[in-house]
């Protein structure tokens, strides 16, 4: 078991549903902490402090690899034993701490206390410790709370409870207007390439949640519509349309397929015809096709095995069996989310074997099974498959590579090219 992955078993149970299989049994997972590592990143002026065990310090400190800012933007409040007494002191320590870290980062505008799965942590009531710090410290810096707990969650699973802490502070969007709202973490360089597609498309009330900076939160409200960039936004989705905002359904925006139906779906929704998209992307789609070209070569016919991870699952086996000629032996996701993936399941092969959960055994047994040439899996499944000569690819990756929009189709086809190659060179 990989540090900060947790193993599950409940009944073990397998069921068929039309094409897909449903499993309940032992999963691998990493847990939500993991988000914050690509989170920290993207809000310039946010910490995270994660309230946790040693466990927590060292996944955080791990995954997010060599710090390259003068200042980190996260921390663990290592939690020891305590009992009931205990945590009266607990939230008196809490308080001392933040209070301490803010008068030496006035940099930080934005504090998220993030809970994990310890018991003393689950005793504390985080959200109530928000509160009291947010009165302290508010208008300067805002205090709010998320999970990253990894007990019944995946690793993206932290931006979704992230993002979704983010949407009660969103302001009201006046009555008359109407914007459009992307939704999830890309790359600063990825947003820079979507705001120039949607200006020259005609759409120039866009807003990204999150924002670069705490202060730039968008408003939200009945004229929202929103778009979603990641497929593993359920809960702020649900939070945006409690605040009247409406979904704008549409493929994800990886590959040149997904990210023009992404941008055709937004221009429809702004009454703007479909055939300005074709005219504003015609060069960026002719450039990303050519970029494929070299990896279509290399990856046609390579038969691929996607293990429920990262919830990306299915727009990828869409990507790589529609733009690289891959061929999808099981299509693993935790989730099925019907309504956001409406787009990507139409556009998969049909007869595409989907699963949703996992029992680890039995789908290790059907990879092995399958002799795929490459597997997409957790890092708690990659070291023991690679021992068995199965190439893997590990799909955190593809999460901390800018792998949205045209100027990223090749980057993407990247990730699944390199470790086969790398496989090719230790076999010659
Ligand atoms: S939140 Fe839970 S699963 Fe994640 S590192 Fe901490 S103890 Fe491990």
């Amino acid at each position: 078991m990989t540090q900060g992955s947790i193993v599950r078993q409940d009944d073990g149970a397998t069921a068929r549903s039309g094409e897909v299989i449903r499993e309940r049994g032992q999963r691998e997972v990493f847990c939500g902490l993991t988000g914050i590592v690509w989170l920290h990143r993207k809000i310039q002026d946010a910490f995270f402090l994660v309230v946790g065990s040693r466990t927590c310090a060292h996944l955080i400190q791990s995954a997010a690899g060599v710090m390259i800012f003068a200042e980190p933007r996260f921390a663990t409040a290592i939690i020891g034993e305590r009992d009931l007494a205990g945590l009266a002191d607990l939230n008196d320590e809490l308080d001392r701490e933040v209070n301490k870290l803010l008068a030496r980062r006035p940099d930080i505008k934005l504090l998220f206390l993030v809970g994990s799965c310890p018991s003393e942590v689950i005793k504390l009531d985080l959200s109530r410790a928000a509160e009291r710090l947010s009165t302290i410290h508010m208008p300067d810096v805002r205090v709010l709370n998320f999970s990253g707990s990894g007990i019944e969650t995946t690793f993206t699973q932290g931006e979704d409870a992230c993002l979704a802490s983010l949407v009660p502070e969103m302001p009201a969007l006046a009555d008359d207007a109407r914007e459009l709202l992307v939704v999830g973490a890309l790359a600063d360089i990825v947003e820079d390439q979507f705001r120039t597609l949607f200006d020259e498309i005609g759409i120039d009330n866009v807003r990204f949640l999150p924002p670069q900076k705490a202060g730039d939160l968008a408003a939200v409200g009945p004229g929202t519509r929103y778009m979603l960039a990641q497929p593993f936004l359920g809960d702020t989705a649900r939070a945006l349309d409690e605040r009247g905002a409406e979904y704008v359904p549409a493929p994800f925006p990886i590959g040149v397929h997904g990210t023009t139906g992404w941008f055709k779906a937004a221009a429809r929704e702004f009454g703007i015809d479909e055939s300005k998209v074709d005219t504003v992307t015609e060069t960026r789609r002719a450039r990303a096709r050519l970029a494929l070209e070299r990896y279509r070569s290399e990856l046609a016919g390579k038969r691929i095995f996607f293990f429920p991870d990262s919830q990306l699952e299915v727009p990828l086996a869409r990507f790589v069996a529609a733009e690289l000629d891959m061929e999808l032996i099981e299509v693993g996701t935790p989730y099925l989310h019907r309504q956001h993936l409406e787009a990507e399941l139409e556009a998969l092969p049909p007869a595409t074997q989907l699963s949703e959960g996992q029992d680890v055994e039995k789908q290790l047994d059907r990879a092995r099974a399958a002799g795929p040439d490459i597997v997409v899996c957790g890092l708690g499944l990659a070291n023991p498959l690679e021992a068995e000569g199965i190439t893997t690819k590990w799909s955190i990756e593809l999460l901390f590579t800018p792998i949205h929009g045209y100027e990223q189709a090749a980057d993407c086809a990247e990730l699944f090219a390199r470790p086969l190659r790398r496989k090719q060179r230790l076999v010659i």
